[in-house]
């Protein structure tokens, strides 16, 4: 705790996660004031805060809502001037194009993505945040909400968008704040159609609702990332510890996992169909972020994930910011569920992190019925990675998730993909070097690895 603030006291001196990104950029002047309100009032109803951080006066609007009329657009001193000095048919150089808009370097720019026709033929669109820095880097991906009831990472794709100062940025960074917009309009984790679009990428042009969606959005946006972290939180009344997800076997993920200081990180190749895995075998190393549970917004959770972040934005150079001496390293686990072996009410003895030891009581479950109290125990020894929220649960539940700390990353890697050698964000990611047995986990056995709740 005391190295996390003297970190956030450290990075507010510099631009890490200073709290009022919209009275910096007023200051220096650096933005053209965004135009119109965040899309989704649900977030301004969380905090109402930098509305007014990022921006670009080009932005395409065609989402406004009625009742948020947009202001008179200002031009900053400094874009006028870079504007004035580039020929009009010809992009400043930096400029890159995403969804078939020029976003010029040194701005923030609000797009929109039309992912589908929902089922009455209209077109929905969903909020997608860029920052394009001055300087030329990485493109660093956030996605969030891909399941409409995980609302922490809808809030950290924001804190984070709109704190970035695209003059100091060096790289790109894009955020898409709620994928599953039918499911968070409904509160849902699913589709209109009960499909997981988590499931379902790299997707197909010509398949299921989930699979059009999918296709959307992984060929418009995520091929343009060189990294990609997509968040999650636990499922159906799970908690989780914030918490990487990772194919560990690639190198280059691996050095991923490294950029977010002492985030706890569990090795998983990923079911099929999810983003994350889909992106690594696309060659764009991808971690999930999983931090908090489903349909609450987690303060505290949302903070880690941030500073998660952050940490990554500067270990990847796109922004500057002093590393203190002895910077955490990532803590490798491995992981066993501790599964209900009887129905009834479920309370949890334990905390999200806490160590436990074989033996240890994780919780009770009680039959509301005949009373009959039956005792969960720790199986192995380590911490508390995800726990289920006291419920009536059925035998079967998985309650506990226990991380069994690893001596570090599993070195063996089994793939072979062509396309790592087309990935090139910094001479530190490579393809895969070296080959052996799979690593087995929890999360990769049977059917378990279909469970929803042991993936994301
Ligand atoms: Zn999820």
């Amino acid at each position: 705790m005391l190295t996390r603030l003297l970190t956030c006291a450290l990075v507010l001196a510099l631009a890490g996660c200073d709290p009022s990104p919209a009275s910096r950029a007023l200051q220096e002047r650096q933005f053209v004031p965004l135009t119109e309100a965040p899309p989704a009032d649900e977030l301004q109803a969380v905090e109402p805060a930098p509305a007014n951080a990022t921006a670009d006066a080009e932005a395409p609007a065609p989402d406004a809502a009625p009742e948020n009329p947009p202001a008179p657009p200002q031009v900053s001193d400094t874009a006028t001037a870079d504007t004035d000095s580039i020929a009009a048919d010809e992009p400043e150089p930096g400029t890159i194009t995403v969804l078939n808009r020029e976003i010029p370097p040194g701005t923030s720019t609000r797009l929109t993505w039309s992912p589908s026709e929902v089922f009455e033929g209209i077109s929905t669109t969903t909020p997608v945040l860029v920052v394009n820095g001055r300087q030329p880097g990485p493109t660093l991906c956030l996605t969030a909400a891909i399941h409409g009831d995980e609302l922490n990472g809808i809030e950290m794709v924001r804190r984070v968008l709109h704190e970035l100062s695209p003059e100091k940025l060096r790289g790109v960074v894009i955020g898409v704040p709620i994928v599953n917009l039918q499911g968070f309009r409904r509160g849902s984790r699913y589709l209109p159609d009960r499909r997981d679009l988590n499931r379902y990428f790299p997707g197909n042009p010509d398949g299921s609702s989930a699979a059009r969606i999918a296709y959307s959005l992984f060929n418009e946006i995520i091929r343009q990332c060189d990294l990609l972290v997509d968040l999650h939180t636990g499922s159906f009344y799970r908690t989780n510890l914030p918490q990487l997800r990772a194919d560990l076997r690639y190198r280059q993920v691996r050095e991923l996992t490294q950029g977010f200081g002492g985030m706890v990180v569990l090795h998983s190749e990923g079911a099929p169909g999810t983003l994350r895995r889909a992106a690594t075998d696309a060659g764009i190393p991808a971690v999930t972020l999983e931090a908090g549970e489903p349909l609450r917004l987690q303060s505290s959770k949302v903070s880690e994930g941030v500073d998660g972040i952050f940490s990554l934005l500067a270990s990847t150079s796109m922004i500057r910011r002093v590393q203190l001496l002895g910077q955490p390293e990532p803590v490798f686990y491995e992981s066993t569920w501790i599964r209900a072996d009887h129905g009834g009410v479920l309370f949890g003895l334990v905390r999200l992190g806490q160590l436990v030891e074989p033996g240890d009581v994780l919780g009770t479950i009680t039959d509301p019925i005949t009373n009959e109290q039956n005792l969960l125990y720790a199986t192995a020894r380590g911490r508390v990675l995800g726990m289920a929220v006291n419920q009536v649960v059925m035998p079967g539940f998985a309650a506990f998730r226990i991380g069994i700390e690893t001596d570090g990353p599993p070195t063996n890697s089994v793939l072979a993909v062509a396309e790592w050698g087309q990935t090139d964000i910094n001479s530190n990611f490579a393809p895969p070097d070296d080959s052996g047995a799979g690593q087995e986990s929890e999360e990769s056995d049977g059917a378990a690895a279909l469970d929803p709740e042991e993936t994301s």
